[in-house]
């Protein structure tokens, strides 16, 4: 709620004000601060930013200034806009996120892409995610390929219970969830087509420290970052018809190790794609017709 009216209330903070205060706050820590600031206190006024705008000298009422403060120190503290917001958008989608979840990133709507590729428009394929988190690679395939179906797993009952508000708020009715390790709860099903955005960075990686507020469990792949990847590489061709291709995401530095797991592990016709930046962070494969046969060769 916002304080409309021209009596003075000097007691309350104006909208410009406490985004002024909060930019410099926030400059400390962000790279945009003054847009983190503005979405922020959107947030706490339930309104669009917009409104800040055209309503700078508008008073905040002390419930609202509560959340914003509260908002802006969980930022300030280094906790992503997304968990903060409880939303992030992918595929044109918002999306539900929680810190069970993953944050979905722009880069994996590339893995998406070459999902899409792979797919004739009039296919009535069975579809699998691996580690679906909020659901993000799930439901976009779901949305483009609505004569598809989609089962999703994830062994975090958390973050299933994330991408399956996420599924029935976008009204998506082609997709089934699944709790259990990767491929372990739909043993025994034949799928079309297998999709993961697994684990991929190493447990020493110094990177991780600054993805704390997001799930380890989503990105620590142990020592050499490939143990995920390794496990599907070996379990996948159970769940997946002779032909039927895995799509996976990795680190751009991971594409030689990947592909040599892969090609180890009996696949074939195994492709790098690189992102925008020519960097190769997927990598595609098809199981072999006969695996035995191509283990041997
Ligand atoms: N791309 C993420 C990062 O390094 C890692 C995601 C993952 O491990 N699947 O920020």
């Amino acid at each position: 709620m916002v304080r409309q009216g021209t009596q003075p209330l000097n007691d309350y903070l104006r909208i410009f004000e406490a985004l002024n205060d909060a930019v410099e706050r926030l400059g400390k820590v962000s790279d945009s601060p003054r847009l983190d600031a503005e979405l922020l206190l959107a947030c706490a006024l339930e309104v669009q930013r917009s409104y800040l705008f055209a309503h700078p000298e508008d008073e905040i009422d002390p419930a609202a200034a509560i959340r914003f403060e509260s908002a802006l120190k969980n930022r300030i503290n280094g906790m992503p806009m997304a968990y903060i917001a409880g939303e992030k958008e992918f595929w044109s989608m918002p999306l539900i996120v929680s810190p069970a979840t993953l944050i979905p990133r722009p880069d994996t709507e590339l893995l998406v892409e070459q999902v899409l590729i792979r797919i004739p428009q009039r296919a009535e394929w069975k579809i699998a995610d691996l580690g679906t988190g909020s659901g993000a690679i799930a439901l976009a395939i779901a949305k483009e390929r609505r004569l598809c179906h989609v089962t999703a797993t994830d062994i975090s009952e958390d973050a299933l219970s994330v991408a399956c508000e996420n599924a029935q708020l976008l009204a998506l009715p082609n997709i089934e969830f699944s709790a259990g390790d990767w491929t372990t709860p739909i043993a025994g099903s034949v799928f079309d087509l297998v999709v993961s955005n697994p684990p991929y960075v190493a447990t020493k990686d110094p990177h991780l420290a600054a993805l704390q507020f997001e799930p380890t469990l989503a990105l620590d792949a142990g020592k050499d970052g490939l143990d995920a990847i390794r496990r599907l590489a070996e379990s996948v061709p159970d769940i997946l018809r002779p032909g039927g291709s895995l799509l996976l995401e990795h680190g751009f530095e991971q594409a030689p190790i990947v592909s040599d797991i892969l090609r180890r592990s009996g696949w074939c016709n195994i492709a790098l794609i690189n992102d925008l930046e020519g960097r190769p962070r997927v990598t595609a494969a098809n199981r072999s017709r006969d695996r035995y046969t191509s283990y041997s060769s």
